[in-house]
């Protein structure tokens, strides 16, 4: 079985075959390195998620009541097949994706841990005994939802549908994903790959399209029971009124302006670094990227000097070769970018470092920091997704916990200090689903991911994961003599 039907033309993943949208028309991927098309893809419509949605439907009794562990091995299987071809599905995402090949390596691990992580917990998944009164016997059953609807963004293709689908098959779903148009080419891949690993045909089909085609088709689908979106929030809060009219289970991970808080007594070289992966890894194209740094005013001048210094050293270059940052995704994401180089500009003045395009083919944007802002600025309070970093002057503890928090989102929140207490007390007050303390990124597969606020709602990652992709049934019995 192969994705493609030639170099670079690939189906749709329906029922266990690769075949063509029903209408036979099929869209461009470009490489933003270049902007050469990369591969043509069948474009889905309505058509085509109606029969990925029959067809999950179809598979759902069967797979849900395959026995745990064997839905884990299985799983397991994929995960190895994932790494066992680590090196072809990395090249495939930083040529559809633009970031640098070591980076889409760790992106393609992180699919395999899915696979695997979650394998190991479809074993695990049960529920609980409730002690009523003698009369009675009480327990709870955790049960799949049905039919789930994946839809998935394209700054982390690969890494993103793990995080999805492998808790939704390992809880007894099945799936429809509907990949970003930007980025479609590894989730056919992986679902190549699952089929190869003996997931069953119609457990998990792939559908790439348009987001107003076969993304908006999969969330008013009435057969969906389930509706896992991560993207951007206007198209998040479209996603759940649509699947509301169908009272369908959705949860939402959405985008972010997250704050990263640095004192006097962090480890100032630790921090610098921390503060350059927050903001310049995936061109800024990270949800959780730390795009506000709050610095204090006793360490802002020189903090800033040697990040300054080490951004400079940021190579930029075609993701293929490795650089540390690839270009933007799109011609689209270059442009939205651009337009805040030119708002920040209106707002505070040059940035301090970058500001510029690179003078040549490809979405490639310098990376670059703002410093004076306020946080009632727009380069403040929007999201960018971009490699651009907003510095604004804090005095003391309380004043940093209030900018922190003076912002519509609330998904990650860093702080870099020596100082315990102060750590904690900004865990507790911050805004945030997750905190980072003296490390951005710090965690793993293992640990719940989601928002407060705009953010979103429902939690991926670790065991939280499994509660967004099931339901519980209380079986109460009365057990007292007649
Ligand atoms: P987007 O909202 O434009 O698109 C996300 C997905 O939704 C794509 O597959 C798209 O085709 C689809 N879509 C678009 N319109 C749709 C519609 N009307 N109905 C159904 N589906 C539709 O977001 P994007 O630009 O691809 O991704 C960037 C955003 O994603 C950022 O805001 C970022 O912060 C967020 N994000 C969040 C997380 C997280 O875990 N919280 C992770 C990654 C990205």
């Amino acid at each position: 079985m192969t994705a493609k039907t030639d170099l670079e033309t690939y189906d749709l993943l329906i029922d266990g075959e690769f075949v063509n949208a029903a209408d036979g028309e099929r869209f461009e991927t470009v490489n933003p390195a270049t902007e050469d098309t990369l591969a043509k893809v069948a474009r889905g419509r309505q058509e085509d998620i109606d029969a990925a949605v029959d067809a999950a439907t179809d598979a759902f009794a069967e797979w849900r009541s395959t026995a745990p562990q064997e839905r884990g091995r299985i799983l397991n299987r994929l995960a190895a097949k994932i790494r066992d071809e680590k090196d072809r599905l990395a090249e495939l995402e930083t040529l559809d994706n633009g970031k640098p090949l070591w980076h889409a390596e760790a992106d393609v691990e992180t699919c395999a841990r899915y696979f695997e992580y979650y394998a190991g917990a479809a074993d695990k998944v049960h529920g609980k005994s409730i002690p009523l009164t003698d009369e009675y016997t009480d327990y709870t059953i955790r049960e799949p939802l049905g039919v789930t609807g994946q839809i998935i963004p394209w700054n982390l293709p690969t890494n993103i549908f793990g995080r999805s689908v492998a808790p939704a098959l390992a809880t007894g779903n099945v799936a429809v994903v509907k990949p970003a148009e930007q980025t479609p080419l590894t989730a056919l891949e992986v679902g190549r790959l699952a089929s190869e690993a003996g997931v069953p045909d119609g457990v998990l089909n792939v559908v790439p399209g348009f987001g107003g085609e076969a993304g908006a088709a999969l969330s008013a689908h009435p057969d969906v029971d389930g509706i896992s979106f991560t993207g951007s929030v206007p198209t998040g809060i479209e996603v759940a009124q649509t699947a509301l009219e169908n009272v369908t289970n959705v949860h939402l991970e959405l985008g972010g302006k997250s704050p990263n808080l640095v004192f006097p007594d962090a480890d100032f070289e630790k921090a610098i670094e921390s503060t350059k992966t927050s903001i310049f890894a995936n061109a800024g194209q990270v949800c959780s990227a730390g795009s506000r740094l709050l610095v204090h005013e006793d360490i802002h001048d020189e903090f800033v000097d040697r990040l300054v210094e080490r951004t400079k050293e940021v190579s930029i270059g075609a993701g293929i070769d490795g650089p540390e940052m690839g270009p933007l995704v799109s011609e689209e994401q270059f442009e939205k970018v651009t337009k805040y180089l030119e708002v920040g500009r209106e707002e505070v003045g040059e940035p301090i470092v970058g500001g510029d395009v690179l003078d040549q083919d490809g979405y490639f944007v310098e990376p670059t920091i703002f410093d004076g802002v306020d946080n009632d600025m727009r380069i403040a309070q929007e999201e960018i997704f971009g490699p651009v970093l907003s510095v604004i002057e804090f005095s003391d503890e309380q004043e940093s916990f209030e900018i922190a928090n003076d912002v519509e989102y609330g998904l990650v929140a860093g702080i870099h200090t020596e100082n315990v207490g102060r750590a904690h007390r900004f865990a507790r007050e911050v805004d945030a689903g997750q905190v980072y303390v003296n490390e951005w990124f710090a965690g793993g597969e293992e640990t719940p991911f989601g928002g407060f606020k705009k953010s979103g709602f429902g939690r991926e990652k670790g065991l939280d994961a499994i509660d967004s992709y099931t339901q519980t049934k209380n079986v109460c019995t009365y057990i007292g003599q007649d």
